[in-house]
């Protein structure tokens, strides 16, 4: 843990609600159908937030299932819980052995890996733990359909392996009435009815948000415990978990016809100050937030007010226009990146992607505060 005097000296200061996302947490457990269980997605360092402190906050709120993308990160997962713990990447070949030892469960995403992992139960001599995939249209991992036909013909394939869920994944539930998720949907339920007696987990946030039905007996949000609003159409249900400030490093004024930053790609149309802020994007404020435009309105707050990204964004710093400020700023005071005016979703709609890719993109320079 870093000291207050690190605090101090910090070039921009991160802070991560702990409590806000815990009661995330608790508004999927509330939402959930009886009988229905919340795992938490953790993958990707808790999508950016710190795994440990995000691990640790839903352990508070008794989370029952940890998912991860890769094999490195359920191991790390591991060392802290006895609690079962899956790689939705799969069953990594050669590395059978660890998730044995391990107690790792592996989301088997092919008749390959189902054979891999029988043939190391056989070895065994027991019935080995594990989640099975079906791909219901997302194309991306998971028996495909043909593969699932297959094992719908010969459900002896599965016979040395305990199947705790059977799960699926959708494509398009962030979008409000999408007609491919109901097609998922119904493709996942006749492939389970040939698995009556196995649990089934289907909803990812904003799954779990679109429909009763696509709650089965585990939803795995990921993104909405963050504070990313599942049902962008709508106002955001969740509350907000990431705060991020920046320094202002320097004020100066700039004449009509100059320029700024690296390729002189922003000219001015008359006389106006900048300021010019401690971040930039090897810190994750992505190079796509240079010259915000009118549709694409890349903006910091200062005490509130809008101020335009102009000129490219470097490395280590961005370039704001701040002549509507009044009165202007000093050096050494600080502007809102996320916050009370800025969330990560607006953020990521001015730089064209995503709020997963904002808070995944989160850098390691920030003075990081969890409370
Ligand atoms: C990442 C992931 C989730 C969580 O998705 P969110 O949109 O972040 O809620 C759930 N299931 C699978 C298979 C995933 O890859």
């Amino acid at each position: 843990m870093k000291d207050l005097s690190s605090r101090k000296h910090a070039s921009a200061w991160l802070r991560i609600d702990l409590g806000a996302l815990a009661a995330n947490y608790n508004i999927f457990k509330t939402l959930a159908l009886p009988g229905c269980k919340v795992a938490g997605v953790i993958k990707a360092d808790g999508y950016g937030l710190g795994v440990d402190q995000v691990f640790a906050a839903l352990e508070t709120q008794s989370c029952p299932f940890y998912f991860l993308a890769t094999l490195d990160e359920a191991l790390h997962i591991r060392r802290l819980t006895k609690k079962p713990v899956a790689v939705l990447g799969g069953l990594y070949k050669g590395a059978e052995d660890i998730y044995c030892h391990e107690n790792i469960l592996p989301v088997l995403n092919s008749l390959e890996d189902i054979s891999n992992w029988q043939k190391k139960a056989s070895t065994l001599g027991i019935k080995l733990p594990a989640l099975l995939h079906f791909d219901t249209g997302m194309n991306r991992l998971g028996l495909d359909a043909q593969e699932a036909q297959t094992l719908c013909r010969d459900p002896a394939r599965i016979s040395g392996l305990d199947i705790l869920y059977l799960i699926s994944h959708f494509s398009c539930a962030d979008e409000k009435n999408h007609p491919a998720t109901k097609v998922q949907y119904d493709k996942f339920v006749k492939i389970s009815s040939f698995f009556p007696a196995v649990k089934k987990s289907l909803a990812n946030s904003s799954g779990s948000f679109r429909a009763k039905e696509y709650h089965f007996d585990l939803l795995r949000p990921g993104m909405a415990l963050y504070g990313l609003n599942p049902v962008p159409e709508q106002e955001n249900p969740m509350k907000p978990v990431v705060r991020l400030d920046t320094r202002i490093l320097q004020i100066r004024s700039v004449i009509k016809n100059e320029t700024v930053g690296y390729g002189e790609t922003y000219r001015f149309d008359k006389n106006t100050r900048l300021a010019t802020v401690a971040l930039g994007y090897a810190d994750g404020f992505l190079r796509s937030l240079g010259n915000s435009t009118n549709d694409r309105k890349a903006v910091l707050y200062y005490n509130g007010i809008a101020c335009p990204v102009v000129g490219r964004v470097s490395m280590d710093a961005v370039t704001l226009d701040i002549g509507h400020l009044d009165p202007c700023p000093v050096a050494g005071e600080t502007m809102e990146v996320i916050g009370a005016h800025q969330t990560a979703d607006d953020l990521a709609t001015a730089a064209g992607t995503i709020g997963y890719e904002i808070l995944t993109s989160l850098g390691s320079r920030y003075f990081r505060e969890y409370c």
